[in-house]
């Protein structure tokens, strides 16, 4: 078979582009990635190897070489792992993998382009080499097949695959009997990447925590240090440049907060800072040692609709999946890190890790243990958890909606912004700043908390000193009708049914009771927009929740709110057809449009019956208008403002 050109995929053409025209000073990184890479597939072969043993057959030291050649210019990154077939080399090295980098690709504007640290916020994998390198080859064979592959590209927007035996130019040594060779052909201003000292530093800094051994492989008699130097027959020389042992296998006292923050980008393809670092090794029945990380930026793939999370499970060091959806709760999918288990047979299947009984206990342990991390950090520092819970709480939130084992724990440990409150509030603080004779937690829901902490729904509460949460997250409209109360208190929507403020002391009394007093007697103006309003409303009464808007929406008892009912209607197209409730309009006894209008319909011949409607609709569609919501007709509401103003102006003195 000849040699098959491939474009790359668009998304790829875009990301060389950046990695191109990056001036990102570390790009050193990219050695980093190769052997991130390497690592990776040694662990899916040792696997794979566990079911099939005669995959490795006398090749069981798994590792990674590196060498030089100054002459050709080029370093190598050699590993023994799972290797790629034709196919695979095709689609990993053509296309991007993460459907989270596509996603950030996407969200990119041209003028980006140059932005210096991108790659280091962000991490190319594979596609960073190009960084330093004009040229760069990929030799590999998957373990158990025969055929070998070499794949080539120059960066600039294909790349070449032939079968080895038909290609040109294959580097030194050819393909390895199982796994990958990658050999960067560097450019001429990346020198540094020939020098076995700049390596070792390299490797140092980033690598350490590689569970492998990474070599430094010399041809003989050209090495200057012999240190863990071993001579193998063919005249080589290998150093071993990391420790080579599972990081979390290691007492913590030796790990460095650097190893820890590498170790984490490499297992979460992660380029932040972790938030929170869990290492654990829990001892007793179950045994298992849990090394996880929540980030301190929202993953991009945090809202993909599978909801997977990303910790790796190990058996006694050995990589088993990266899809166990057994393992953590979907609401702690935001996790990265491994958990390593003492107790689970090695070769057991995927299939039969799904309902394995030693992995139910190591979930519950994973998740008590976590949800008290959180727990301290709340009580340690509040503004930091804050942090987290700005970045997070949304996901831990459908935690409330789906797993009532963890209720109480997750009540206490969300945080809410409030009316009354600068920062955020937890449901504790809040039930301790209830007024005298406050019975009920007060909520609203909505999309833009600066939108809704200006609704009039609030005056009133606002009056009587009653902090109200402002809830915008799309989960909390789900979790609330679960929950229902905390400590006792219900939790009430202050967009729905009455609100009854008689019991509550106000915060500013003298004010309040000479309201209370004055509430004028509005029931023929209810009733009178009832009639003209017909079946655009299911009532209309006066309000105990308003004290300066004239008008407002509510939901009734026992309707959805109005929030949840758009919500839906957003999410599918035919819900508007599928009926909305009606609602209640309420009217602001107090307010002197309100009172104007009583006074006028109580005259002999005050207001015809035309104009009551023209005023009553007009009304209502504000009101829709203050919920956010469009108006129905808007050539009807424009022609009566217009209406309602030339009026204003002829009675203009
Ligand atoms: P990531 O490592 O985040 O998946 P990369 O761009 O680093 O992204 O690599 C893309 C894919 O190419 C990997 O997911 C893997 O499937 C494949 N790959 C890269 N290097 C190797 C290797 N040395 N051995 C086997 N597969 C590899
Ligand atoms: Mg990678």
């Amino acid at each position: 078979m000849s040699q098959e050109q491939h474009a790359f995929q668009a998304e790829v053409v875009r990301l060389l582009d950046i990695v191109a025209h990056s001036l990102y000073s570390n790009k050193e990184v990219f050695l980093r990635e190769l052997i991130s890479n390497a690592s990776d597939a040694c662990d899916k072969l040792r696997y794979a190897a566990i079911t099939q043993p005669d995959l490795i057959d006398g090749d069981a030291d798994l590792g990674i070489t590196l060498s030089i050649d100054k002459a050709a210019r080029t370093l190598t990154v050699a590993d023994n792992g799972i290797g790629m077939n034709h196919d695979e080399l095709v689609e990993n090295l053509g296309t991007i993998a993460h459907s989270g980098t596509a996603a950030f690709l996407g969200q990119l504007g041209e003028e980006s382009r140059d932005q210096a640290n991108l790659i280091g916020q962000f991490g190319v994998g594979f596609y960073s080499a190009f960084m330093v390198a004009n040229q760069l080859t990929v030799l590999s064979r998957k373990a158990g097949e025969t055929e070998a592959w070499h794949w080539q590209s120059d960066g600039k927007g294909s790349f070449t695959v032939t079968r080895i035996e038909d290609a040109a130019d294959v580097p030194a040594g050819g393909a390895p009997e199982h796994g990958t060779k990658v050999v960067v052909t560097l450019s001429k201003d990346y020198d540094e990447f020939l020098e076995e000292l700049r390596l070792r530093q390299i490797v140092k800094t980033y690598s350490d925590h590689i569970a492998v051994p990474i070599l430094l492989r010399r041809a003989g008699g050209t090495g200057e240090s012999q240190e863990t130097g071993d001579e193998d027959s063919a005249g080589e020389e290998d150093t071993r440049l990391n420790e080579a042992s599972a990081l979390w296998s290691r007492p913590k006292g030796d790990i460095t907060e650097d190893q820890y923050r590498e170790f984490y980008h490499h297992v979460g393809h992660t380029f932040d800072d972790p938030w929170l670092t869990i290492h654990n090794r829990q001892e007793g029945v179950i045994e298992y040692t849990n090394l996880l990380f929540i980030p301190s930026t929202q993953p991009l793939d945090l809202f993909d609709p599978s909801r997977r999370h990303r910790v790796k499970l190990y058996v006694r060091r050995v990589f088993v999946s990266d899809e166990n959806e057994e393992l953590l709760p979907p609401w702690l999918r935001f996790l990265r890190g491994i958990v390593d288990s003492e107790d689970l047979p090695l070769n057991i299947s995927r299939e039969m890790l799904q309902h394995n009984p030693v992995l139910g206990k190591i979930r519950s342990g994973l998740v008590k243990r976590v949800l008290a991390e959180l727990k301290q950090q709340a009580d340690a520092d509040a503004a930091n958890y804050e942090k987290f819970w700005q970045t997070f709480g949304a996901v831990l939130k459908e935690g409330l909606y789906e797993d009532g084992a963890y209720r109480d724990d997750l009540l206490s440990l969300a945080r809410f912004r409030a009316t009354s409150a600068e920062g955020l509030v937890s449901l504790t603080d809040y039930v301790a700043a209830m007024r005298p004779g406050q019975s009920d937690i007060y909520y609203l829901t909505g999309d833009d908390p600066q939108a809704m902490a200006k609704s009039p729904q609030l005056e009133a509460l606002r009056k009587h000193g009653v902090s109200v949460l402002l809830l915008s997250d799309p989960i909390d409209e789900f979790w609330i009708p679960v929950v229902g109360e905390f400590d006792g208190k219900t939790l009430r929507s202050v967009t729905r049914g009455d609100v009854d403020l008689d019991a509550i002391t106000p915060a500013d009394e003298t004010d309040n009771n000479a309201d209370e007093a004055d509430a004028p007697d509005i029931s023929s103006l209810t009733a009178l927009f009832k009639l003209a309003l017909e079946d655009a409303v299911k009532d209309v009464r006066a309000s105990r929740r308003l004290t300066d808007s004239a008008v407002c929406l509510v939901a009734d008892e026992g309707d959805l709110d109005m929030h949840i009912e758009r919500l839906m209607r957003q999410h599918r197209p035919d819900g508007e057809a599928a009926g909305t409730a009606k609602r209640i309009l309420e009217l602001n006894p107090r307010h002197p449009l309100i009172t104007q209008l009583a006074g006028a319909i109580a005259e002999q011949g005050g207001l015809g019956q035309d104009a009551v409607a023209d005023i009553a609709n007009l009304l209502l569609d504000q009101a829709r208008i203050l919920e956010g919501e469009a108006v129905p007709d808007p050539i009807a509401f424009a022609q009566r403002l217009t209406g309602a103003l030339a009026k204003g102006l002829t009675q203009v003195p």
